[in-house]
């Protein structure tokens, strides 16, 4: 069960809430928002006479059955899409929101000159990996802390926000201090430590699905972020394992509407991870515009064939650009869609 308490409740009405669950029987687990403040219901017991008890009871807006294990970030629990705010720029709303740069950050020089280069064709957040999660140990782990200064400096040259994946719950809080939003890699997405704290954290975050991971494990590891206080979530899709060898994932284009169904959280697709090859990119992205996808998060370096990760999959300056131009009018009709969900709802 969600209770959901008037905005601004008194402290007093809350207390007196929670204390008539605890004697139902079961546990409390709050989240305070800037405005209400909402208790998740947690364990076994009479739900029928425990919510039409606290239905009536002071300070309650509403108080819901939530069938799914995942309770706050299902669409039981919130009907309407969610937006997420973050530094001026909302995602989930009517805008199509582009996130691009390279796989990983490697100099200034290429960092500038991509971040430069996707603003100007109309990305709005430069995505790059400072910490890389990498299958060999022998491979190149990123520039680290130098990686994170040189995304601060592409940010001030363009006023592009900056996506980067935080690996370790450690680093967190440095991370934190030049990411706008936090990016939880594939390979991270059942990283229970790394997931509470960044829940704790409240910077906004990008949970990428795991490579072998159910839809049901990706919304699960989000209500843990929101479970601990987070609710600033973007869903990623990146493509799963399958046994299809032409591309390096399966994408699950699926996965958009079917998240779409499921949760109200905001749904981001990487079609450059999701394929693994930089020709099959657009024909990608124009899919992720036609299933309802919030935005993209797409590789793209101004030397593929030099790039230290993900080259393959990375596409040129010009390649993006031209993608930019030819899904205009893919987005066009998006934005009808979308003006007509949003009129339906309310
Ligand atoms: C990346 O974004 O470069 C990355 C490592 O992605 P994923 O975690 O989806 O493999
Ligand atoms: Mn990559």
């Amino acid at each position: 069960m969600i209770i959901s308490m008037r905005p601004h409740a008194p402290k007093a009405e809350i207390d007196y809430v929670c204390e008539r669950i605890r004697e139902f029987g079961y546990k409390v687990h709050s989240i305070e928002g800037e405005e209400r403040v909402v208790i998740g219901v947690v364990g076994v017991g009479d739900v029928t006479n425990c919510l039409e008890s606290l239905e009536a009871t002071p300070g309650v807006e509403r108080a819901v059955r939530i069938s799914a294990p995942y309770k706050f970030v299902s669409k039981e629990f919130k009907k309407e899409h969610s937006q997420m705010r973050v530094n001026g720029l909302e995602i989930g709303g009517d805008e199509f929101i582009v996130m691009a740069g390279p796989c990983s950050v490697e100099s200034e020089r290429q960092i500038m000159e991509t971040a430069e280069a996707v603003a100007a064709a109309g990305a709005k957040i430069l995505r790059g990996g400072a910490y890389k999660p990498r299958t060999s140990p022998y491979d190149f782990q990123g520039m680290e802390l130098d990686g994170l200064k040189l995304l601060k400096k592409a940010k001030a040259a363009t006023g592009l926000l900056i996506i980067t994946e935080v690996m370790s719950d450690r680093d967190v809080e440095m991370v934190a201090d030049y990411a706008d939003i936090m990016q939880i890699g594939a390979r991270n997405m059942q990283n229970f430590a790394l997931l509470k704290s960044l829940g704790r954290c409240g910077r906004p975050v990008l949970l990428k699905r795991g490579l072998s991971a159910t839809i049901k494990e990706l919304l699960m590891s989000a209500e843990y972020l929101v479970a601990h206080g987070n609710s600033n979530v973007l869903l990623c899709e990146r493509g799963i394992r399958t046994f299809e060898t032409a591309t390096r994932n399966t994408c699950d284009i699926s996965a958009v509407p079917v998240l779409n169904e499921l949760s109200h959280l905001p749904v981001i697709l990487d079609p450059s991870h999701a394929v693994g090859k930089r020709s099959l990119v657009p024909a990608i992205s124009r899919a992720a515009v036609a299933v309802g996808a919030d935005g993209l998060i797409v590789e793209v370096h101004p030397c593929p064939e030099k790039a230290v990760s993900d080259g393959a999959q990375s596409l040129t300056v010009p390649q993006f650009r031209n993608m930019m131009q030819e899904l205009k009018p893919y987005i066009s009709l998006w934005k009808e869609s979308r003006a007509r969900e949003v009129a339906a709802a309310v």
